[in-house]
C-alpha cells in the first residue's frame, strides 16, 4: 500500500470514529504548534533533541527568590527567552483551526493541551484544560486564581494577588512544580468520561499526561494518534495518522463536512 492510500484510509477511519462518538477528547502536545513556528522539545528538530535536556529546577529557583525570578523574566534574561519570543509572535495554524471547528461541529468535547502558547483559544476553541499552564496568564501561589499577565500591576515585584495577597507567578508549570489541582482534576474527569481519545503531536512521555490515553483506552475508548513519528502510544492506537497535525486535522474535518 502507498503512503497516500494509508493516509486516506486513516483519515476515513478517524472520521468514522468521530462520527460515532459522543464525548471525544484530544490530548495535544507541542507538535500541533510546530507548524506555527514554535519548536518542539523532542522529536526531529526538537530543542532538547538538538541541545539536550535542561536540568534547571525552575520551581525551586522561583520559591527561593520570587522577586529575582520576576526581575529576570521582565528583563528577558531567562534561558527560554528565544522560545518565548517564538510563542509571542505565533498564530494558530490549520491544525488549531480544525480542532476549533470540530468543537463547533459538536464532534470534540474537550482539549487537554500540554502547550502553553494560547493558540487553541486564539483559534476559537473554548473547552480547554492547559495542564502545563499558559504563558500569558499569572497564577496565585496561594489561592490558585488566574489573571491575564497584561492586566496585573507590575509596580511591585513580585506582584501580589488582588484577591488574597499571595505571590503571583507565571501560570506556566515550572520544572519541579506540581500540576495545579484544578487542571489535573479536570483532566481525570474528562478521561473518565470520554468514548474516543485523540493524541495529537505529543511524544507521550511526559507524565501524567501520557497516562490519560492509556487510561481511556483501558476503559474501552478507541485511540487515534496523529504524529509524523512513532511514539509509545502507536502500538496501542486503533488509528494512526502518520502526518503532521496541520495536514491531518483539516482533512478529517473536510470529510466530516462532506458526509453531513
Ligand atoms: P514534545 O516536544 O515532547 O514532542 C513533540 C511531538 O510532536 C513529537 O512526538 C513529534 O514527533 C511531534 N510532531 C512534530 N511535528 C509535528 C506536527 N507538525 N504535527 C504533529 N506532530 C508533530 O512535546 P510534548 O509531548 O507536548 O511534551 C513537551 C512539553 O514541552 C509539554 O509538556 C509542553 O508543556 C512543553 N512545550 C510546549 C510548547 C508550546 O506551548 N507550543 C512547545 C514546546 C514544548
Ligand atoms: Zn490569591
Amino acid at each position: 500500500m502507498t503512503a497516500a492510500v494509508d493516509f486516506d484510509q486513516a483519515i476515513h477511519d478517524a472520521a468514522r470514529l468521530l462520527r460515532r462518538s459522543t464525548h471525544a477528547i484530544a490530548l495535544v502536545g507541542a507538535g500541533l504548534s510546530a507548524e506555527s513556528g514554535i519548536p518542539t522539545y523532542r522529536g526531529t528538530g526538537g530543542l532538547w533533541t538538538k541541545f539536550g535536556e535542561p536540568t534547571i529546577d525552575g520551581w525551586d529557583l522561583f520559591l527561593t527568590d520570587p522577586a529575582l525570578w520576576w526581575r529576570e523574566a521582565l528583563d528577558g534574561r531567562h534561558a527560554e527567552s528565544a522560545f518565548a519570543k517564538a510563542i509571542d509572535s505565533a498564530s494558530p495554524n490549520p491544525g488549531h483551526h480544525a480542532l476549533a471547528e470540530l468543537e463547533h461541529m459538536g464532534r470534540l468535547a474537550h482539549i487537554i493541551t500540554q502547550n502553553i502558547d494560547d493558540l487553541h483559544r486564539k483559534a476559537g476553541s473554548r473547552h480547554i484544560t492547559e495542564i502545563h499552564g499558559n504563558r500569558f496568564l499569572v497564577r496565585c501561589t496561594n489561592c490558585g486564581g488566574r489573571d491575564r499577565l497584561s492586566t496585573i500591576s507590575l509596580d511591585r515585584i513580585p506582584p501580589l494577588c488582588p484577591e488574597c495577597g499571595g505571590i503571583l507567578k507565571n501560570d506556566t508549570v515550572m520544572f519541579g512544580e506540581p500540576i495545579p489541582q484544578d487542571a489535573l482534576h479536570e483532566c481525570y474527569r474528562q478521561t473518565s468520561m470520554t468514548d474516543l481519545f485523540l493524541s495529537i503531536g505529543t511524544s507521550a512521555v511526559v507524565y501524567p499526561a501520557a497516562d490519560f490515553p492509556v487510561m481511556a483506552k483501558r476503559r474501552g475508548a478507541p485511540l487515534i494518534e496523529i504524529n509524523p513519528e512513532e511514539t509509545p502510544l502507536s502500538e496501542i492506537a486503533d488509528v494512526v495518522i502518520r502526518a503532521s497535525a496541520g495536514q491531518a486535522l483539516p482533512a478529517v474535518v473536510e470529510l466530516l463536512h462532506q458526509e453531513l
